[in-house]
């Protein structure tokens, strides 16, 4: 498979290529050259195959020319090797329980993925890789443990120091080895211009070869589209697909939901849960694409202004509006909406959602309020662990940690402290 920037302006590339580069020089997003078709019989069929296998199936068009079978099927394994149960909460909704990662969140998928991609790349390789992040929390432990002791890879994430939760900053800090944190006196914003100026600094890129671990690398994009098929498989109503419902922020996650479904995965709908960082649920109402600052919400993973994935999802329809709403609606939930909806939930079924699940239910609820008879799947897309703050007062009952958390709490930090401005993190990186 060969990717061609969004841009138009650069020349196309290999996935190896793509995974390395992250972005186009011509700062377009890469996407696919073509769409893979998976046979009515594969999805006839998928029960009889188990998650590495499926997923294999489902990778192998993209990566197979630049990874052979075999090391591609030991990844394939390792990034799928913790279950995604769907859960019925009530007659209509069924909960996709993404956070049974090492990191208590969906993004440990496309870590785990393009760090055993990287790793392999690494190999080929006199010279070390170094991955690059900022972080304001989730994204940083995904990163973290998806890459620990990889080798060839070293990884250095900046934080902003005490703006993460306890949980995440030990995801960031206790794991050592290969992955540096550095804890930055200043905002998130920091951080990233930071990381940006590193970037773009030739006299630093001369002398080390970096490389972003965002979501807008295919390798990160890509294996998302596992679990939609794993959350097909557990659906028992073959014949009468489900509307897939996901928390959104960037749009990589559904953006892979509807290639999936482009690719042959049955789906009777798409719907973007968004919390008041609503860019795209006002474009599907208004075809106006207007950008605004990031507005803090509870649901803090989804609190961008500019959705970096969603020219993606444009392209897959072609940028034709109106085939896009056929198969995209889109919900805006707010902060007070989004507390009752975990309250009520807990007290009539059960079922704990943490924010970003909270969301997703809802715009759920209000879709199928709409389209009487369909059922459908929200992607539970964090531990509500991760969100005991929120969480606990609207329950009044302690979320327990599950023992992978409770462990990592005991372990030491380990961060190097340095000042919000560039010059300190080119000397870090330029001695170490
Ligand atoms: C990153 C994140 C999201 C948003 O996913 P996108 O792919 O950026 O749309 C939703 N929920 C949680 C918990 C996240 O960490």
């Amino acid at each position: 498979m060969k990717y061609y920037s969004l841009n138009q302006q650069s020349p196309k590339v290999s996935f190896k290529e793509a995974t390395i580069k992250g972005q186009a020089p011509d700062k377009g997003l890469y996407f696919p050259e073509s769409l893979p078709r998976l046979d009515k019989n594969w999805i006839a069929g998928i029960n009889g195959k188990s998650n590495a296998a499926l997923a294999f199936d489902v990778i192998q068009p993209y990566a197979g020319n630049d990874i052979p079978e075999d090391e591609l099927r030991r990844i394939v394994a390792e990034t799928v090797n913790f279950p995604s149960p769907l859960v019925q909460v009530n007659d209509h909704i069924f909960a996709l329980e993404l956070f049974h990662g090492p990191t208590l969140a969906f993004k440990d998928t496309g870590a785990r993925f393009m760090s055993r991609c990287l790793g392999y790349f690494a190999k080929e390789r006199s010279e070390k890789i170094t991955v690059l992040v900022a972080t304001s929390g989730d994204t940083g432990g995904a990163v973290a443990h998806g890459f620990y002791d990889v080798e060839g890879v070293d990884v250095v994430i900046l934080y902003p120091s005490g703006k993460v939760s306890s949980v995440q900053e030990k995801q960031l800090t206790a794991l050592g080895k290969n992955i540096h944190a550095l804890e930055v006196n200043g905002t998130f914003d920091d951080c990233q211009r930071m990381v940006k100026q590193a970037f773009a600094d030739e006299s630093l890129t001369q002398k080390r070869v970096l490389t972003s671990a965002n979501s807008i690398n295919v390798a990160r994009w890509l294996p998302q589209q596992f679990y939609y098929f794993f959350a097909y498989k557990q659906w028992s109503e073959k014949e009468n697909p489900p509307v897939f419902c996901v928390p959104s922020g960037n749009f990589g996650n559904i953006c892979a939901g509807m290639l999936a479904h482009i690719s042959g995965l049955p789906a009777a709908h798409f719907i973007a849960a968004c919390n008041a960082n609503n860019v795209v649920p006002r474009y599907l109402h208004s075809g106006k694409y207007e950008v605004k600052e990031a507005l803090p919400t509870l649901s803090n993973a989804m609190d961008v202004g500019d959705p970096s994935n969603f020219v993606r999802v444009l392209q897959l329809f072609g940028n034709n509006f109106i085939n896009l709403k056929k198969m995209l609606s889109g919900y805006t939930i707010t902060d007070a909406e989004t507390k009752d909806t975990i309250k009520k939930v807990w007290e009539k079924t059960g079922y704990l959602t943490d924010p970003h699940g909270a969301v997703g239910y809802l715009s759920l609820q209000r879709y199928i309020a709409q389209h009487p008879g369909q059922k459908g799947i929200f992607l539970e897309t964090a531990h509500p662990v991760k969100f005991y703050d929120v969480v606990e007062p609207l329950t009044g009952e302690k979320v327990p940690l599950p023992p992978s958390v409770e462990r990592l709490l005991h372990l030491p930090k380990h961060s190097i402290v340095i000042d919000a401005a560039y010059p300190a993190l080119k000397n870090y990186l330029l001695q170490h």
